[in-house]
Parts: structure tokens; sequence; C-alpha cells
């Protein structure tokens, strides 16, 4: 009998709460949908609380719902950007040491503004792949989701695991000088140290581990051209990460590099910006993603011009931004799985849409470009059920442009209407 009352209670307190659920509806003019790669027209989504409830054309509109009139407009789903780091403070300020002069609450706290113009700019979502101060990211991740700060869904890396004085270390400083904690947090040079360090962030609470397998282009001493990582050191980091259910993003430049991490199996490979014809055909045949950030080299030039880029850092990026843009044109020609990555940080936050037209001048079409900011960035998150195109069941996270981005890409530079989880996060004027 009690058991039938508590049914009977449980079934009320949901009947409730579906009954109450704010119900939005929205009438999109033209509609994206990535997983088809169509464009729709005269579509009605049915918003119950933060969720999709239904979609199509002509369904009727609930008596209580709010309705949101973007009829002269075009809806897609909110976009995503597979490499950020925004949680490293302010932009602009040139050399890494520079995170030195500052307490990691500051870098956290000036990093606010980054997760708001993030999501303003109309990502509702990101895979941020790594910070100077270990943590930082799961700091800001969470603020976001207590609805304490306005930000994207942050899926975090907690660190960088690195080897000593690789690609993602903090160097440059006299060798007598010992860093606090937080500033090698991921370093490791073993198969053992790589797990352990795994094992570490694991229990922080990342979403995602990021590996260096090769050197950078924006770290001092650092070549991008070398591997760091061996084949045995990725491989215990893509098992040992398999064990809590996360996948490994592997930062790679060098030819060698990328390829012992797709053998190694990362989930994708970041920047792969010296890939060569066999890495093309592994990559296609792992189903490695490649995240390709190939509109950074326009801010690293132009912020060089104002002194504002280590002369080190701006060698490494003039030898390797034009053969980054053409094995870019041969991944996307062999049909390797491509995601949308900017590296948002190299350039300022807020102008990731900028790459989407380089995208497209490199050989993507419009609905390529956006299906890899999209469908195929959920799918790299493992994120299909939730985000990515506009279903029954998947979060609200919606924007809107006026105009047709599947005709003109560079639309997705000024987003005009966001929305995430269901509420509002930039109207229209
Ligand atoms: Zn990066």
């Amino acid at each position: 009998m009690k058991r039938l009352i508590n049914l009977a209670l449980a079934l009320f307190v949901l009947w409730c709460t579906t009954a109450t659920a704010q119900v939005t509806v929205i009438k999109a003019g033209k509609l994206v949908d990535p997983d088809q790669g169509a464009v729709l027209s005269d579509q009605v989504i049915i918003i119950r609380a933060n969720k999709i409830d239904a979609i199509g054309k002509g369904i009727a509109i609930p008596s209580e719902a709010t309705v949101i009139d973007l009829s002269n407009m075009t809806v897609l789903p909110g976009l995503i950007d597979c490499h950020t780091h925004l949680a490293d403070g302010k932009h602009g300020e040139g050399d890494p040491m520079y995170q030195l002069k500052k307490s990691a609450s500051q870098t956290v706290l000036e990093s606010v503004p980054n997760a708001r113009v993030t999501l303003e700019s109309g990502f509702t979502t990101v895979r941020d792949v790594g910070v100077y101060r270990a943590l930082n990211d799961i700091a800001l991740r969470d603020a976001i989701n207590r609805g304490d700060i306005v930000g994207p869904r942050m899926f975090v890396a907690g660190a960088y695991i690195t080897i000593t004085g690789g690609a993602g270390a903090m160097t440059g400083m006299a060798p007598d000088i010992q860093l606090p904690w937080d500033f090698h947090y991921g370093e490791a040079n073993s198969p053992w140290e790589v797990r352990q360090k795994v094992r570490l962030l694991a229990h922080d609470g990342v979403d995602q581990i990021k590996v260096l397998s090769t050197g950078a282009v924006l770290t001092h001493g650092s070549n991008p051209k070398s591997q760091e990582f061996t084949l045995e050191e990725l491989q215990a980091a893509v098992d040992e990460a398999s064990h809590f259910g996360l996948r490994v993003a592997a930062h790679a430049h060098a030819a060698e590099g990328i390829k012992n991490a797709i053998r190694a199996g990362v989930a994708s490979i970041e920047h792969a910006t010296l890939i060569d014809d066999e890495g093309i055909a592994l990559a296609k045949q792992h189903g490695t993603y490649l995240d390709m950030d190939i509109y950074d080299e326009e801010c690293i030039q132009e912020e060089g011009k104002k002194g504002l880029v280590p002369a080190d850092f701006l060698q490494h990026d003039r030898e390797l931004g034009e053969l980054h843009r053409q094995n870019f044109i041969k991944a996307v020609k062999a049909g390797v799985k491509m995601a949308f990555g900017t590296d948002a940080g190299v350039c300022d936050y807020g102008m990731a849409g900028k790459q989407f037209a380089f995208m497209v001048k490199y050989g993507m079409t419009p609905m390529q470009s956006i299906q890899a900011a999209t469908s195929s960035a959920a799918d790299l998150l493992g994120r299909s059920n939730e985000i990515g195109s506009i279903k029954p069941g998947k979060y609200a996270d919606l924007i809107a442009v006026t105009g047709d981005p599947s005709k003109d890409v560079a639309l997705l530079e000024n987003i005009q209407w966001v929305m995430k989880d269901g509420k509002i996060f930039k109207r229209l004027n």
C-alpha cells in the first residue's frame, strides 16, 4: 500500500513538472539540418524547459507557449568549437611566461569574459583542450554549469599531458626556477607516468584527455617538427583514458607524431599541420577526426606585426602556415572526418566564426564547414544524442542569422540570436 502511495505521488510530481515546464515555440523561416546536410523551410520547434520536444512543418502550437518569431531568419543548432583555451585569462599578452605574473584566481577571473563572448558569438559548446594552470578550466566549467557566470557548455581537459620541456610545458625560464605545481601538473615521461596523470585528471573530473605528441608553434624551445611522446606513451594514454570513459585529443604537427597518435587510437588530431598521405589514409582507416585550425595564422602574423608575439613563435608559424592549409585541402578531398576547432585564445575570443570562410576557401562546401561545427563536432565529443542538431530529446541550443549561411558561410561571423539550454543569451536588436 505504501509503495502504491509513493508511486502515485511520484507520478503526480512528474505530471506537475511536465505540466508547468515552460514551453517555447520557435518559428524558423529556414532551418539547417546538418544530419541530412539540408536546409528546411517553415519549421516549428517546440521546446519544453531546456530540451527540444518536437520539430516539423505545421505542427500545432500549444496554447501556453511563448512564441519567438524567427520566420525571416535561418535557425541552426548551436555551434561547437572543438579546440579552445577559454581559461587562460586575457588574450593578447604575448609571451606565455606572462602567466607567472598572476595568481591562478586572477587568471580564471580574467577568463570570465572569454566564456561570455564565446557563447554570444554563437558557440554554445566548446571542447577546451588545455590550460597553462591546471584545473582552471574545471573551475570555469563548473561556474557556468551552476549559472554563476555566462558561457558555453564546456568539456575540459584539466591540464596538458606533455613531456618535460615539451609542447604543453611552461618553458623559457632559467633552469634554476622552480614552477608552482599547477604549471606542470601533466608532465609525464614514461607510459606509467602518463597513466598516473590520466588517473589524476580523471579523478579531478575532466571530460577528455589532451596529450602533446609533437613539439609546438607557441612554446619556447619547442620544435613543431619533432616527435615528443612515443607510440607506447600515446597507447598508455588512450588505454588508461578508456578505463574512465574518456577520449583523447592529441596535439600533433609533425607527420610521424600524427601517425603515432592515430595508431594509438586517439579520437582526434589537433592541428595535423604536416600530415602526409600515409597519415591521411590512416586517419580515414581509423575514423580519426582532424581538427585543423587553419585561420590562426592570420592572427599570429597580424599580432606579430604589432610586436605581440615572441620572435621564435613567429618563425615557427611562418614555416607552417601555408603547408597547413594545403594539407587541409588534401584531407577534405580524401574524405577524412573533420571537426571545427580554432585554438581560440591564439586569435581573440569571439572570433571563431571567421574560420568558416577559410574552411570553404580551402576546399569545403559551406554545409561541410557547418557540419564540422555541429553534427561532426558532437560525434567527436560522443554527445550526438544531446547536441549537434535540432532533434527531439536534444538540448535546446540554437542560434539564428539573417540570410542563408549554407550559401554565404561568412554570415556565421555575426550570429544575431543565441539560445543555450532553452534560455536566450542574445536577443535581436
Ligand atoms: Zn591549442
